[in-house]
């Protein structure tokens, strides 16, 4: 496959809690989906990428199972209302990846480890050189960097905490290509589909 068919099959990660929902405002952990808060505009933004020919990946860690906040089946439990919800939009997500373990655990699919992304792209046939990833912490930067994805910073969620380690020139992300930074998914999203392909 060339690379313009490549980049017309774009593929976009999301990461979940700061991005599509916020953290929950008391314990930082949706359990269950009447936890959920949905982000201004999100549902509207993942609409907007999957009408505009976007891929869709979620991609979160979800350690609150690990540490025996919530189990998995609650997890699918909100994660098959959300996509509901999301469909309700006229949006579509091809599959939510997820890392149930406790930091602890030493796994490698816990961003900032890339083992999510290097597994959804293996499982989709996804060039990641080519894919963005959308997060509102370091560990979602570092993740997308360590698998050669492009990463974007929203200012949602934990975003702004995170976008000052950047500006306050803490060498930590040094090595990370320039970054983009957007108010939010929706404004994140309506520039991905308005940018040149070449
Ligand atoms: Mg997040
Ligand atoms: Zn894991």
């Amino acid at each position: 496959m060339g690379s313009l068919a490549r980049r017309l099959m774009k593929t976009i990660f999301l990461d979940r809690d700061g991005v599509i929902n916020e953290n929950h405002h008391n314990s930082g952990y949706v359990c269950n989906w009447s936890d959920l808060v949905f982000i201004n505009n999100s549902l509207e933004a993942i609409s907007i990428l999957s009408q505009n020919g976007f891929r869709i990946y979620i991609v979160t860690n979800q350690s609150g199972i690990g540490r025996g906040f919530f189990t998995e089946e609650q997890l699918s439990a909100t994660h098959a209302r959300m996509i509901e919800a999301i469909q309700g939009a006229d949006g579509h997500i091809e599959r939510i990846y997820y890392c149930p373990h406790h930091p602890d655990d030493g796994c490698e699919c816990r961003k900032p480890k890339p083992g999510m992304l290097h597994q959804a792209a293996k499982d989709n046939n996804v060039d990641l050189s080519e894919s963005h990833f959308i997060g509102d912490s370091s560990s979602d930067i570092k993740a997308a960097a360590a698998a050669g994805a492009i990463p974007i910073l929203v200012l949602t969620g934990h975003g702004q905490k995170t976008y000052k380690t950047y500006t306050k020139g803490d060498n930590t992300h040094a090595s990370i290509r320039p970054l983009k930074v957007f108010t939010n998914l929706y404004t994140a999203s309506q520039w991905l589909v308005n940018r040149p392909i070449c």
